[in-house]
């Protein structure tokens, strides 16, 4: 285990608790940022270094930085939860770590290690706590990346880097109750091919995708659909988040989601909820999953539910779907039992309600 010392600079002048208490009182998502951040740099020559805790302030950024040319750039969104004992807990950050590595990887970046991955984070919540908004599904948003800080053209990978952790509160995701969301299948446009950056949480693939979702929103629906590249065939993801389907009900569900290959995002959500659902009974199944079947499995009723999921919005229910071509609904349209029961599950987990077998709760 390598432990790299931190630096510790807390701000001078943190915002007055009556600004924070503002903020915190309606927090939106990601509007909002703490006193502080953790930055750390790397060299060929130095390897990590200059790690430290300091005020929240902007980067500054020389116009030949390689990251604005040729996009290396890698993200990771994970949360702390509050806890019943009023501590608060980053949910799985030695996961969100391993695939910040497999993302670094892909793009030909160094790989941070878990520890200090996992200390930068715990490092800010424990700093930033007071900013940890109380109350139900509200959590402290995480934003570790990592860019070039080479200045230079010509195409290479860069010699130096920057690894920074952000964070910021966030209200409930539905505030409302949580609502079933539409979505549009696009025939049109990939979100990744095999061989490429699909697996890789860079920020090029999310500049890729929003011209799909600006499609979805043309057609009327919240969310776009991403099919494979090859056939245009099987599902793969959905918005920014995996997707699950419920075959059957009651006693007879069981929970399936497309397999994981290069070209989908490997969800800690996704992993963690077909964790749960073994453990609730609910079978689960990792295969491939054609969009005929999807539409086929509603029109005879042997789907039953279809869900989203992601660290966000935990699960969100899908309602309706359309294509070019056809529309339909899953069952009634209206949230189901199994992604009802799985998500409170996994809200209890996170916020401490019920035990935690897997050692997935890391208080700060
Ligand atoms: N797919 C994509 C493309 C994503 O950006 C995300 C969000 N990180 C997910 C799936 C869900 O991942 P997680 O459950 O780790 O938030």
């Amino acid at each position: 285990m390598t432990h790299l010392a931190f630096e510790r600079l807390p701000h001078p002048s943190p915002r007055p608790a009556a600004d924070r208490q503002a903020i915190l009182a309606d927090p939106g998502f990601g509007r909002h940022f703490t006193d502080h951040m953790v930055t750390i740099g790397w060299t060929a020559d130095r390897g990590w270094h200059d790690a430290r805790l300091g005020p929240y302030a902007p980067l500054a950024m020389d116009p030949a930085n390689m990251t604005l040319h040729y996009g290396q750039a890698i993200f990771e969104g994970l949360k702390a939860y509050p806890q019943p004992d009023d501590t608060v807990a980053l949910f799985r950050p030695e996961a969100n770590a391993r695939r910040f590595q497999h993302s670094a990887r892909r793009l030909a970046m160094p790989e941070l290690p878990v520890d200090t991955f996992v200390q930068a984070c715990e490092l800010l919540v424990r700093q930033d706590r007071a900013w940890v908004p109380r109350g139900a599904e509200r959590s402290l948003y995480l934003r570790p990346f990592m860019i070039a800080t080479e200045n230079a053209l010509g195409v290479k990978p860069a010699s130096s880097y920057l690894f920074v952790v952000i964070a910021s509160p966030a209200g409930a995701f539905f505030p409302g109750g949580v609502e079933p969301v539409s979505v549009w299948v696009t025939q049109r446009y990939v979100r990744a091919a095999p061989g490429g950056t699909g697996a890789a949480k860079c920020a090029g693939n999310y500049a890729g995708s929003l011209i799909a979702q600006a499609e979805a929103a043309e057609h009327g629906c919240d969310q776009v659909v991403w099919l494979d590249a090859l056939e245009r065939r099987w599902i793969e993801e959905v918005g920014v988040t995996n997707l699950c389907f419920v075959h059957g009900t009651g006693s007879e569900a069981r929970v399936v989601t497309p397999r994981l290959t290069d070209t989908l995002l490997a969800g800690v959500t996704r992993d963690s909820l077909l964790t749960i659902a073994d453990e609730l009974g609910y079978p689960t199944h990792e295969t491939r999953i054609s969009l005929q079947e999807w539409q086929e499995g509603c029109a005879d009723g042997s789907i039953s539910e279809v869900f989203a999921c992601g660290t966000a919005a935990v699960i969100t229910p899908v309602g309706h779907a359309r294509t070019e071509d056809t529309a339909w609904t899953v069952a009634d349209g209206r949230p189901g039992p199994v992604s009802m029961r799985l998500r409170e599950a996994l809200l209890q987990r996170q916020t401490g309600l019920t035990a935690d077998p897997h050692g997935w709760l890391r208080p700060c």
